[in-house]
C-alpha cells in the first residue's frame, strides 16, 4: 500500500525545524547589505529628528505674539536646514526653511503662502495673515524614532527600505547572516544546456535545461552564494561522487529530477549510500516527490524535474528553508483574499497551486494551461491561487491569492 501523502503545512513545519540558523555572522557595509539578514537589533544611538525642526519654508514665531490674522513682527534672524539659530525674542519672527531647527521660544511655523514680507527702514518686517495653531508644521524632536528604540529587530532581512533607516541612525556597517553555500545540480540525460546545441540539432528526447537557470537566480536573490554542478547524468556512480564532492562544503545540497523511484531515478540511494534520505510525496499540485535529507553536515534536497513543481517547491519549500538559516523568524507568504473570475470544478484531491493573474476589475484569471511543465503559466501568472484539497471554485467566489512578488522577494 502506498504511504499517504503529507500535507504541504507539515513538510514545511518539519523542514524548518531542521533549519537551525547557521553560525558565523559577517559585517558589511550598509552601503552593500541589500537582501541580508540582520543578527543584531538596530537600537538608535539618537532621536530622529535629532531636533524640533521646520516641515515648511515660513516664519517661524510665538503664537501669544499674533493673537489675530494680520499681526506684524520683526524678522530677526534667517535659519536654512543645516544651521542652527539663536533664542527667539519676544515679539519677533525667524524666517526659516525646511527642516531648519526651529529657534528655542518659538511654538509655531506659519508657511511663508500665510504671509507677506516687508522691507523697511528698519529691516524686514512680515505681516502673518493667518492665525497660528500653537505646534504647526514643527516636527518634533524623537516624533519618527526615540533614543534607545529599536528600529530594526534581529532576523530582519533588509531591503531598501531598512538600509536608509539604518542609515538615518549613523549606522555605517551591519552584522548580518553569512550567505548560505549552496550546491546545485540538475540530474537527467535529457538535459541539455542552452548554447551547447542549437535547436535544430537537439537530438530526439533532449530538452534543455530550464531548472537549472531558475534554481540558480532564485538561490542568489535568496542571498546564497551558489556552486553550480551543472546536469548529473543518471548513474549511480556519477549522481554519488558528485553528491559526495559537494557535501563537504556546503550547507545545502539542492538537485531538481530523478527523485521519483523509477529505474533512472537515482538520486535516493546515492543519498542513502552517503547519508540518510526521506523521500516525501507531498500533497500538493504541482510538485509531489520531494527529498529531504543529510550528508554529513550538509541539508539535502530534491525538488521534482517537472519545471514548474521543481519553481513552486523552491518558493514554499526551499525558500523558507533557507531564509531560517540566515535567522529569518517570520518565512511565510502574505495571501489576500481575491475574486476568482474563472470557474476550476475538478478540484485535485491535492492541494492545488493555480497560476493566475489579477485582472483590471480585481478579480483573478487563470491560465489555461496547469501542467506542471508548463513554464509559460509561471511568466503569463503573477502568483498562484492556494486551493484547498478537493475544493472546486465557482466565479465570484472568493480564494487565497499569494502574489510571486511575496515569494520571490
Ligand atoms: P524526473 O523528476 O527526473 O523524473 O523529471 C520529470 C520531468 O521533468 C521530465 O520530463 C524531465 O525531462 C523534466 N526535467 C527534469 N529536470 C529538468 C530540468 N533541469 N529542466 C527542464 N526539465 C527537466
Ligand atoms: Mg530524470
Amino acid at each position: 500500500m502506498r504511504p499517504p501523502m503529507k500535507p504541504l503545512d507539515e513538510a514545511l513545519a518539519e523542514l524548518l525545524d531542521q533549519a537551525q540558523p547557521l553560525t558565523g555572522a559577517e559585517t558589511v557595509s550598509t552601503w552593500d547589505a541589500d537582501g541580508r539578514v540582520l543578527q543584531v537589533a538596530a537600537v538608535s544611538p539618537l532621536q530622529v529628528p535629532p531636533q524640533d525642526n521646520s516641515a515648511m519654508d515660513g516664519y517661524a514665531l510665538r503664537t501669544a505674539d499674533v493673537p489675530q490674522a494680520g499681526a506684524e513682527l520683526p524678522v530677526t534672524q534667517r535659519i536654512a536646514a543645516g544651521s542652527a539659530g539663536q533664542p527667539l525674542a519676544p515679539g519677533s519672527a525667524a524666517r526659516i526653511f525646511t527642516g531648519a531647527p526651529v529657534p528655542q521660544g518659538a511654538d509655531a511655523i506659519v508657511m511663508q503662502e500665510d504671509c507677506e514680507a516687508q522691507d523697511g527702514p528698519g529691516g524686514v518686517r512680515v505681516r502673518v495673515n493667518a492665525r497660528p495653531r500653537p505646534g504647526q508644521w514643527i516636527r518634533r524632536a524623537g516624533e519618527d524614532i526615540a533614543l534607545g528604540a529599536q528600529v530594526l529587530a534581529a532576523g530582519t532581512r533588509l531591503t531598501p527600505a531598512e538600509l536608509g533607516l539604518a542609515a538615518s541612525i549613523g549606522l555605517a556597517q551591519l552584522q548580518v547572516a553569512r550567505r548560505p553555500r549552496v550546491a546545485l545540480f540538475s540530474t537527467g540525460d535529457e538535459l541539455v544546456m542552452p548554447g551547447d546545441v542549437p535547436p535544430e540539432q537537439m537530438r530526439p528526447g533532449a530538452i534543455y535545461n530550464s531548472n537549472r537557470f531558475f534554481l540558480r537566480a532564485l538561490l542568489l536573490r535568496l542571498g546564497c552564494e551558489v556552486t553550480d554542478f551543472g546536469i548529473v547524468p543518471d548513474q549511480r556512480a556519477a549522481t554519488t561522487a558528485a553528491l559526495r564532492q559537494a557535501a563537504d562544503a556546503h550547507d545545502l545540497i539542492l538537485t531538481s529530477g530523478g527523485v521519483s523511484v523509477g529505474e533512472e531515478d537515482h538520486v535516493k540511494p546515492a543519498v542513502e549510500s552517503l547519508g540518510r534520505l526521506d523521500l516525501w510525496q507531498i500533497a500538493m499540485k504541482p510538485g509531489k516527490p520531494f527529498a529531504y535529507g543529510r550528508i554529513g553536515a550538509a541539508h539535502f534536497m530534491g525538488l521534482p524535474g517537472n519545471p514548474v513543481s521543481s519553481y513552486l517547491t523552491f518558493l514554499l519549500l526551499v525558500r523558507p528553508f533557507v531564509l531560517r538559516l540566515q535567522g529569518v523568524r517570520d518565512t511565510a507568504p502574505a495571501a489576500i483574499a481575491l475574486r476568482a473570475d474563472f470557474d476550476w470544478p475538478r478540484a485535485d484531491k491535492r492541494r492545488e497551486f493555480l497560476r493566475v493573474r489579477r485582472n483590471a476589475a480585481g478579480g483573478l484569471d487563470l491560465f489555461a494551461n496547469q501542467g506542471s511543465g508548463v513554464l509559460t503559466s509561471t511568466v503569463w501568472g503573477d502568483g498562484v491561487v492556494d486551493n484547498p484539497p478537493g475544493q472546486p471554485i465557482a466565479r465570484g467566489d472568493v480564494v487565497r491569492y499569494i502574489p510571486f512578488s511575496e515569494l520571490l522577494a
